[in-house]
């Protein structure tokens, strides 16, 4: 029994999960759905120290997987949304301390006109000494509501500022609030970034779409232990690929692996339900109304897991 056991850890263990996690504000209480308080912070890094997670860095991560190597259990990616000023004053001096890397999201816009929440360019130029710095947008909009045209003038433009700046082209883009279609996915695509990432709480592995990366949100006192232990759900989301356009959910239809009998689906505001696999078919009769501008949609079973992001346009 014992041996088995071992043996099931160990086969396990081989599949390799990596997270990508994102923070926004660091010490900030007034803001608490988007805070990390610094304690929290500290509380995380000691948990990655003390239980063998190596924090590396969205370059380190992006090789691995270009090279389609095997990405370890282990690794963990930081990344930071917005670049409010919170950063700089508070939380960059801890991520100094432990010596680990980060990647910082830049909204140019906040950063260009000198709102007061905001990173400066020096600072953000001073910040890149120690992680990277990337790309979330020129004016932060909610993309999939702006048209082609827009969309794609709001990134040129981040970009072209981003580069004059930096004085190098960004190689990572972070879609605002996490929103996207497949029309957004595209645009941004076309600028050739190295890597985009989403807001869909998953884990990333060696299969991982570089171009839809998922990342895990750290607000607040988050039980990190549990998020730690999301694994990739292997899947091919079939339907739907979009907000319906009358916004009625008629059916979910996906593969995952043939071995799972038993998974779990959740549509925002209506929970959890479980339901039968067949072969790793997964086609279900839902006709419900989508309750949100914006809504998720989850495929789980134990800690594998797999969600998508629906926003209206
Ligand atoms: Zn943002």
């Amino acid at each position: 029994m014992r041996t088995l056991l071992l043996t099931t850890l160990m086969c396990l263990s081989l599949w390799g999960d990596a997270h990508i996690f994102v923070y926004h504000r660091f010490g900030e209480s007034l803001h608490s759905s988007t805070n990390t308080s610094i304690k929290v912070l500290k509380k995380h890094f000691e948990y990655f120290k003390t239980h063998g997670y190596k924090v590396v860095s969205l370059d380190r991560l992006n090789r691995a997987l270009k090279n389609g190597d095997s990405i370890p259990d282990k690794w963990v990616v930081l990344s930071i949304d917005d670049s409010y000023k919170s950063f700089y004053e508070n939380g960059l001096e801890l991520f100094k301390e432990y010596s680990y890397p980060f990647t910082l999201f830049v909204y140019v816009e906040a950063t260009e006109k000198r709102y007061g929440d905001f990173m400066s360019w020096e600072q953000i130029r001073e910040s890149s000494k120690y992680g990277e710095i990337a790309l979330h947008s020129y004016a932060h909009h909610h993309m999939v509501g702006m048209s082609e045209r827009e969309n794609i003038s709001d990134t040129q433009k981040s970009y072209d500022i981003f580069q004059s700046k930096m004085g190098y082209a960004p190689d990572y883009y972070a879609y605002p609030y996490g929103e996207y279609s497949d029309k957004t996915e595209k645009i941004i695509k076309n600028f050739h970034f190295k890597l985009i990432m989403n807001q869909n709480a998953g884990a990333v592995n060696r299969y991982s779409n570089p171009y839809d990366l998922d990342r895990i949100a750290l607000t607040g006192d988050v039980n990190l232990k549990a998020k730690l232990h999301i694994k990739v759900l292997k899947s091919k989301w079939i339907e739907p690929k979009n907000y319906p356009k009358d916004g009625y959910l008629k059916r979910i239809h996906a593969k995952i692996a043939t071995s799972i009998q038993r998974a779990q689906y959740y549509i925002s505001g209506y929970g959890w339900n479980y339901i039968k696999v067949n072969g790793g078919d997964i086609n279900i009769t839902v006709n419900k109304k989508l309750k949100f501008s914006r809504n998720r949609l989850f495929l789980k079973s134990g800690n594998y897991q797999s969600s998508i992001i629906l926003v209206k346009n």
